[in-house]
């Protein structure tokens, strides 16, 4: 509904593999659904691997935390985008950048790209104080109460990226 005509010549376009796909019959190009890029970073401190910093977002209410994200932007870099998320939205720079794995998100379109990454210098952290209204460190104890529900402070869902990401980091996956 949102893309019928071909974007080359203008010509509607038909359904292909139910859906998968639409195609031209004028100008033969093939047209994919638009899917957009995000980054979902997992922060450890600089001097302690034992300690991790979660962000609270001002859409949430209290008490619920998770990783920090945002999307790509056009001409970006993932990498770029991990570094320039970061730094707006918790003040820090990034040292050990490394992919941990994806999840599709098609509500509406979007490829959540995970990371898990080591803060540089852990006194620079700030919250942007817009989209992020706190930032909070939390140690293997606290994040370990979490997940098993023991403590007010609320994770991400078990179906999410984030989730995983703090799961992984919190088993001690390398
Ligand atoms: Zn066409």
């Amino acid at each position: 509904r949102d893309a019928p005509f071909c974007p080359a010549c203008g010509t509607r376009t038909e359904l292909r593999h139910a859906g998968w796909s639409r195609h031209c019959p004028r100008c033969g190009r093939e047209h994919f659904p638009r899917t957009d890029p995000a980054v979902i970073v997992l922060l450890s401190s600089a001097t302690d691997p034992d300690r991790i910093l979660l962000g609270a977002n001002a859409a949430w209410g209290g008490g619920r935390y998770s990783c920090f994200a945002g999307f790509a932007e056009a001409g970006e870099s993932l990498e770029d985008a991990v570094a320039r998320e970061i730094l707006e939205e918790a003040g820090v720079r990034l040292q050990d950048v490394q992919y941990r794995g994806s999840q599709v998100w098609p509500y509406p379109r979007s490829l959540m790209l995970g990371f898990r990454a080591r803060i540089l210098d852990d006194t620079e952290v700030r919250p942007d104080g817009e989209e992020i209204v706190e930032v909070r460190w939390f140690d293997r104890e606290q994040i370990g109460a979490a997940l098993r529900g023991e403590d007010a402070v609320q994770l991400p869902g078990t179906s999410s990226i984030a989730r995983r990401l703090i799961e992984d980091w919190y088993g001690g996956a390398a």
